[in-house]
């Protein structure tokens, strides 16, 4: 029987998605997603073939009965045995990992190591790895860190201008998120372009409800907007992105709120959702704009504003630029964002094909700036659980 399937799992703090794939002809087979862990009315949800059917969780409704849930799916489905090796997304691999690697006993103590720099994320990644492990205990497990592309950035991009005393003994630094998404944007951004990744200067925009931007020089991270944790850089669909690190003794002093309560704030009820007062959905705030509505007018106005200048700072990372990169839900599919964005754009000779822009959305690809111009703007979508699972199938010498 061939076995040739690979298992991608990506477990937040409440969440699990994992994702089904044959690295063969690069398809999703099924992907799930289980919410609400821990909690009394957690359940799980699997879409195949456009289906889609929920389930309620089992026994203690973690991590391990969201693995069992999928364990007895795929087993009904005969895909079970056919499972080579499963892919973890790992948050925060800190400056430990540069790369994707095998999970042994020690890559799990140091990405343990990471908790302090990702107190979310990285202990449900461990206590995905464990179900995983106990599962599926004779195959390869693999971890895929969102931080190792940008373990290139030189120190004059990864430093902070604060003592470097905070450096050396807290690994107070920016290590930048997304990695998965900017090391297959920039191979597939190559091949659609039909240039040599190595000899290509991208800027490229992840504009999802994260939203960060990368400068990628013949194939390697020089800078990014995400920082020490994904708070830091762009207008985001809850987080602010950067802002001056005073207000928060402001706010801590004169709106009364505690370091938990201003992170909230920060993370979650900023970004888009703060300015418009309405959506962290950009979809919505665009139809809303539409109709007038001055605080949706106004978040796509600085989300759009926030992102033109920081794609000037990533072309002086790059010493220069052959192409800026849309993709994410918002990059992918907003044709207003990517048109406002363009239009500061100007400055540096960035130009805009209306009915390309158009066209390029729903996973279509495309060169949206005006023909034969010089920077070219591209839209190229992503796939972070393709590259898990390809990642996973060469460590796991799966061909
Ligand atoms: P992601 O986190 O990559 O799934 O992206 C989610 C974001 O993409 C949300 O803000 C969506 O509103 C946005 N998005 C998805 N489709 C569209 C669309 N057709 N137009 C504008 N924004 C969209």
């Amino acid at each position: 029987m061939d076995k040739n399937l690979i298992l991608v799992l990506n477990c937040g703090s409440s969440s699990l998605k994992a994702a089904v794939l044959d690295v063969h002809n690069k398809k999703l087979l099924i992907s799930c997603l289980a919410e609400k862990l821990r909690d009394d009315d957690a359940f799980i949800t699997f879409k195949m073939d456009g289906n889609k059917h929920k389930l309620a969780l089992e026994a203690e409704k973690d991590h391990v009965a969201a693995v069992a849930a999928l364990m007895d799916e795929l087993k009904a489905l005969h895909l079970y045995e056919k499972i080579a090796a499963v892919g973890h997304r790992i948050v925060h691999g800190g400056e430990k990992f540069t790369s994707s690697t095998l999970i042994t006993p020690e890559v799990k103590r140091d990405v343990e190591a990471c908790i302090v720099l990702a107190p979310l994320h990285n202990p449900a990644h461990i206590l995905g790895i464990e179900a995983a492990q106990t599962a599926f205990p004779d195959l390869p497990h693999v971890a895929v860190f969102d931080t190792a592309f940008h373990q290139t950035m030189p120190p004059h991009a990864y430093h902070y201008a604060i003592s470097s005393t905070l450096y050396t003994r807290y690994g107070v630094r920016k290590y930048g998120f997304h990695g998965t998404s900017y090391r297959y944007v920039a191979q597939e951004t190559a091949t659609f372009l039909g240039r040599d990744p190595n000899q290509l200067s991208l800027v490229i925009a992840h504009l999802g409800n994260g939203a960060s931007i990368c400068a990628v020089k013949n194939g390697q991270s020089v800078d990014t907007s995400m920082g020490m944790t994904p708070l830091e850089g762009l207008v985001m669909g809850t987080r602010c992105g950067d802002i001056d690190a005073s207000i928060f003794s402001f706010l801590n002093e004169n709106a009364n709120l505690s370091i938990d309560e201003i992170t909230r704030v920060l993370n979650k009820e900023s970004g888009l959702l703060g300015l418009s007062n309405l959506s962290n959905d950009c979809r919505m705030l665009e139809e809303a704009a539409k109709f007038g509505h001055k605080g949706a007018q106004l978040a796509l106005d600085v989300f759009a504003y926030r992102l033109a200048k920081y794609v000037g700072g990533m072309m002086v990372a790059n010493g220069g630029i052959d192409a800026l990169v849309f993709t994410g839900g918002i990059g992918e599919n907003s044709t207003l964002i990517r048109e406002k964005t363009l239009s500061y754009l100007q400055v540096f000779g960035f130009t805009v094909d209306h009915d390309a822009n158009m066209e390029a959305c729903y996973g279509r690809p495309g060169i949206i700036s005006e023909s034969g111009n010089n920077p070219i703007a591209v839209v190229i979508p992503t796939n972070e659980e393709l590259m898990i699972a390809l990642d996973t199938a060469q460590l796991a010498n799966i061909n």
